[in-house]
């Protein structure tokens, strides 16, 4: 129980400290959370409410499962990429994201639309050897067996290997740290249409134990890195200047307003993390959408514009082509999969990922950093012109009239209001939908 009586035999505590949840049947599981934040059936409901999926489904997926938390799941348009169209799906919880995506790609479509390309599907699996008197000579011993390492790590994935992929190569380096030098080792795994982690943690801890024995140090770590410098995905698409004029701005000072909003992100990083947020914004919600692992797309794409240059960098570059139109690019890390993990088992990710019809995760890459490109456009042309809340502001006020518990037809009248008088606030919004109701009475 999750709820007890405390040693002085006083008012109930709660206490967390549960041992075994997962191994309680789904019922008691909602009793405790139920006991425990003194939840509603009603609520309790919603939270067991597995949508699409069935129990046993989610139950397989995480530990000590109670349900699943839905999220809108919204179709982008307009997307050509490489010549192809594409109806984009995203999973979000933020208004606006997918209106921006659809209104980009329709721009860019008008040159064209996106193109892309990647480098191979290729991560890198680290193994951290420590406690070696001779870091420099163990480098070499470690790769005089580079050959051996391979087939040591390819033996572990038969499956990886036959599909074309499979452990590449090595590298090895010495590095400083706190802690004295480490010789860390690459494994330089292609994962073909894996994301791939599942498969390079594996490899790695094969080949750990025989860098221990060549060299005498003592492994440590060995996990796939995120920063997945060799599996890059590139998009370009060029934005007509006569399609970004406003009802008061011309396409050109459109298109200088976008570049001095680029320049600004590249020269601070308060500005740049908030400029890559936007950027993330189109990419995480189809990384979400088709089952892939956003924790790694996040942590690949925000270390790769610290590493790729001096400081945190913009992941987009903007550059006016000789007409004066708008040349935007990007390239990132995208370490997708279209196998393993979540995305071929959960059937809404499944189900996404027919519709985009993606034949490989390197397509899969490329169409997502296309999202991405589009997503910063929309937000740089916003702030560019006439700011960022003008176009989020009747989304957000939807959201804020549902929450003061405007229904039906109320929706679009509490919104009208709180648009019109610019006050998208909550204690606005509950003083229109007062009136309204007044005036029905
Ligand atoms: P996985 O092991 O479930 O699937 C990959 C395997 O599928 C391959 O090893 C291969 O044997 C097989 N396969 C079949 N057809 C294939 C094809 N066409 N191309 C490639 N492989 C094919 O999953 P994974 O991709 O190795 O790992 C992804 C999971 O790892 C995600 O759920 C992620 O959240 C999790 N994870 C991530 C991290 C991290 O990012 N740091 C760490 C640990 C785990």
């Amino acid at each position: 129980m999750a709820t007890k009586l405390s040693s002085a035999g006083g008012a109930p505590v709660k206490r967390s400290d549960i041992s075994g949840f997962y191994k309680k049947s789904p019922d008691e599981r909602w009793q405790t959370i139920r006991e425990f934040g003194e939840l509603e059936p009603a609520e309790v409901d919603t939270i067991r409410n597995t949508g699409a999926l069935r129990f046993e489904q989610v139950d397989r997926m995480i530990e000590n499962v109670v349900g699943t938390m839905p999220l809108p799941l919204g179709i982008a348009v307009n997307f050509q990429v490489n010549g192809k169209d594409y109806l984009i799906p995203m999973a979000i919880e933020e208004p606006s994201v997918v209106a921006a995506a659809s209104n980009a790609a329709r721009i860019a479509r008008e040159h064209g639309g996106f193109t892309t390309s990647s480098t191979g599907p290729i991560m890198l699996g680290q193994i951290q050897l420590v406690g070696i008197p001779d870091p420099n000579g163990a480098r070499i011993t470690i790769l005089s067996h580079r050959d051996e390492i391979l087939s040591i790590a390819n033996e572990k994935d038969p499956m990886l290997v036959k599909v074309g992929g499979g452990a590449r190569d090595i590298e090895v380096r010495v590095l400083d740290s706190k802690r004295g030098p480490m010789v860390i080792t690459h494994l330089v795994v292609d994962c073909r249409d894996a994301m791939g982690a599942n498969a390079v943690n594996t490899m790695a801890e094969a080949v750990a134990p025989h860098l221990e024995k060549w060299t005498g140090g003592r492994v440590y770590l060995r996990i796939i890195s995120n920063l997945a410098v060799r599996r890059l995905a590139r998009s370009r698409a060029v934005f007509g200047k006569e399609s970004l004029k406003t009802d008061t701005l011309p396409g050109e000072e459109v298109v200088e307003g976008i570049l001095e909003a680029y320049a600004f992100a590249e020269a601070d990083p308060f500005r740049c993390a908030t400029h890559n947020k936007g950027v993330m914004n189109g990419i995480d919600a189809v990384v979400v959408a088709t089952g892939n692992d956003w924790r790694a797309i996040e942590a690949g794409a925000h270390s790769y514009a610290a590493w790729k240059s001096n400081g945190y960098r913009s992941l987009t570059a903007w550059e006016k082509d000789a007409s004066g139109n708008l040349v935007g690019t990007i390239e990132l890390p995208m370490a997708v999969g279209l196998v393993g993990g979540a995305t071929a088992v959960h059937p809404t990710a499944k189900a996404n990922v027919k519709l985009l019809g993606v034949k490989s995760a390197q397509e899969l890459g490329e169409v997502i950093a296309s999202v991405g490109l589009a997503q910063n456009f929309a937000a740089l042309r916003a702030l560019a012109t006439e700011g960022i809340q003008r176009g989020h502001m009747s989304l957000h006020a939807r959201n804020i009239a549902a929450t003061v518990g405007a229904v039906g037809d109320e929706v679009d009248r509490v919104v009208e209001v709180l648009v019109k008088e610019r006050k998208v606030r909550m204690d606005r919004a509950k003083e229109v939908l007062t009136d309204l109701r007044a005036k029905k009475h």
